[in-house]
């Protein structure tokens, strides 16, 4: 009742437009478990409000999961710490009441005999709140266990997960993000194996079932219908279904198929990832991967590339790439791979006609390659229906959105889920890239030319951003920063850039102090990869480079103005993204500014950005690579 007081008056002071939000509560500690629990993170011998004050703080790096307002960190080995904070879609009210109302979801949800992680401690101060929450050992998702499972072991997790789900439902109980990533295989044979989490969204909600069930249950279905892989059996979805049917009380068989038919048609319209035609798998064979113009994109696509390598689907993968961004797939990573160099919308016409695959996977956006794919007669044509090319495709994907708007989803995420119309099953989104001998050795030389020794600590900075002046953040800021985390140490910092972005790496070098010093020729995107993978830390604007360190798992600190974080919130383990908050403009997605005052970045401090950059590099050895 007290925390309902709480939340309304909040929400009051929020409706009626107060300026400042004053939090009504004082800042509370519950620890639930022991406090030896949290002896191998904190202090347990201080007092509580110093306790306290150590789980309100924002979690530093690395992190496991970061999108505004909410970070995940494990900070100490079987200790998972959330944190929530204002910024994103929370508000400070919903920010102090959040860890408190996924405490209460996961000690319910215990209480119907439905595994989740047990609860170790909830914070709760002004404005931001926390919740310590005990690991889950081993830690793979039932997605991944899925994949490689045999039949017998599908059909035994089938009915184990369709169990789990029907108590939860029969309950009246909703995860409403319900995939089978968020479930956790947990050790041992026995059953009860499947954890539950991400229960920040579940809501509990007296609907009645069987007969009519509702329609966050039908969402939660879809969801997980639309998230098991390929492989998956028809007798595992079965046994699922039996499961469930079970715990929420049985159907008779016209409701199940009345059911049933709901669930396929829910996950037909899911905003979410839905395939709008062209269910049928492609005809194996050739392959010919059209890549994104991107380098940023490119990168992202990485994982994608990689599976169909692999796939044995694929006897014959072609890539067709910018031919600037060939070097890219250099490094002999993607064994087998064609790459074909494309210059010109002209060209790729004709050799889409000349190489005639099988399927094309279009991993861009553009009208004009699937256009070219159609009048080719390529026989399956995957791709993202945008950009008014959905008819255009055998095998499409709409985007999620609300209101006629596209609804902010990662790259990488929407790649991934076109490649599995492609029969490809990408586990694991994070980029890979390797290096040539040859780029490595061109860029040693380089160093040496100017005096940076093998084993000196090397900080790149990177401040171009391709995709408009709009990301650019001031020279005169990248030189301050490299100032403060040159001075006083052995450390030197090298500015690059790419073709045309000359004079902008020559203004900040000028800017700057001495240590810093500007690549003296252009190295290609080869000779870059190889001075990010040789780099302590990559300093960059929100353009491709980010990626590419991503990809070698350099830490990265990302100044980031009108975009949407969530479009890149993947791959963030080493990457710290830095924005100012509070804009009402932003994100605004422009090229350049449209209200001419560009203050998403150049009201951006310094000090924080030096402060994630100096966090990176004081990290101990062994944490990074
Ligand atoms: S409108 Fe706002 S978000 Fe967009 S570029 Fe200008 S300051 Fe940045």
């Amino acid at each position: 009742m007290e925390r309902q007081g709480i939340l309304e008056t909040g929400e009051v002071l929020r409706f009626y437009g107060a300026l400042s939000y004053h939090d009504p509560v004082a800042p509370a500690l519950r620890i639930i478990a022991p406090r030896s629990c949290l002896a191998g993170w904190i202090d347990v011998d201080q007092g509580d409000d110093a306790i306290l004050l150590g789980l309100l703080e924002e979690p530093g790096l690395p992190r496991m999961r970061s999108l505004p307002g909410r970070v995940t960190q494990c900070p100490a080995p079987g200790l998972i710490h959330k944190w929530f904070g204002p910024g994103g879609s929370l508000s400070p009210a919903e920010a102090q009441s959040a860890a408190q109302r996924e405490c209460d979801t996961l000690e319910q949800l215990a209480e119907l005999g439905i595994r989740v992680p047990r609860v170790l401690a909830v914070a709760t101060g002004r404005g931001s709140s926390a919740l310590v929450m005990e690991e889950i050992p081993g830690r793979r998702t039932l997605s991944e266990v899925l994949a490689s499972a045999s039949p017998s072991e599908q059909c035994s997790y089938g009915e184990e997960l369709g169990q789990l789900v029907g108590r939860l439902h029969a309950a009246g109980w909703t995860h409403r993000d319900l995939y089978l990533e968020h479930f956790l295989v947990g050790s041992g044979d026995s059953k009860g194996r499947l954890v539950l989490i991400d229960l920040g969204r579940a809501r509990q909600r007296h609907e009645a079932l069987p007969l009519v069930i509702g329609r966050r249950q039908i969402k939660d279905l879809s969801a997980l219908m639309h998230s098991a892989p390929p492989t998956l059996s028809t007798r595992a979805r079965v046994a699922f279904w039996r499961a469930w049917c079970a715990q929420v009380g049985g159907t008779d068989r016209a409701t199940a198929r009345r059911v049933l038919r709901i669930i396929a048609g829910r996950r037909t319209r899911m905003a979410r990832h839905v395939p709008l035609h062209g269910e049928g798998s492609p005809r194996p064979g050739h392959l010919l991967l059209r890549l994104p113009n991107w380098v940023g994109d490119l990168v992202m696509a990485t994982p994608m590339i990689q599976e169909a390598c692999r796939s044995p689907r694929w006897s014959r993968v072609t890539a067709m790439v910018k031919p600037g961004l060939a070097p890219l797939l250099e490094g002999g990573l993607f064994e087998g791979l064609e790459v074909i160099p494309r210059k010109n919308a002209a060209e790729e016409r004709r050799l889409m006609k000349t190489l005639a695959p099988d399927a094309v996977l279009l991993l861009n956006h553009s009208l004009g390659s699937a256009f070219a794919a159609r009048r080719a007669g390529i026989p399956a044509i995957i791709g993202l229906a945008v950009g008014g090319r959905g008819p255009l495709l055998t095998h499409a994907l709409v985007p999620p959105s609300r209101g006629g708007r596209r609804l902010p989803v990662p790259t990488a995420h929407l790649q991934r889920d076109v490649a599995g119309l492609a029969g490809l099953v990408v586990q694991d989104l994070h980029p890979r890239l390797g290096t040539s001998p040859e780029s490595v050795r061109r860029v040693a030389e380089v160093l040496e030319e100017l005096g940076i020794a093998a084993h000196q600590p090397l900080i790149l900075c990177s401040p171009g951003a391709a995709k408009g002046a709009g990301k650019l953040w001031p020279t005169s800021c990248f030189a301050q920063t490299l100032d403060g985390l040159v001075e006083g140490s052995n450390r030197r910092a090298l500015v690059v850039g790419g073709p045309g972005e000359e004079d902008l790496v020559a203004e900040v070098v000028a800017q700057a102090g001495p240590g810093v010093s500007a690549l003296p020729r252009l190295q290609g995107l080869d000779g870059l990869c190889a001075l990010i993978e040789r780099a302590q830390l990559l300093l960059v604007g929100d353009s491709g480079p980010r990626w590419i360190a991503a990809a070698f798992d350099t830490p990265c600190v990302c100044v980031m103005g009108p975009n949407f974080p969530e479009l890149t919130a993947t791959s963030l383990e080493f990457c710290s993204v830095l924005r100012l908050e509070g804009l009402e403009c932003a994100p605004c997605l422009e090229r350049t500014c449209p209200l001419g005052h560009q203050r998403c970045m150049t009201e951006l401090p310094v000090a924080p950005v030096l402060k994630a950059a100096r966090a990176w590099l004081d990290q101990p050895a062994g944490v990074l690579r």
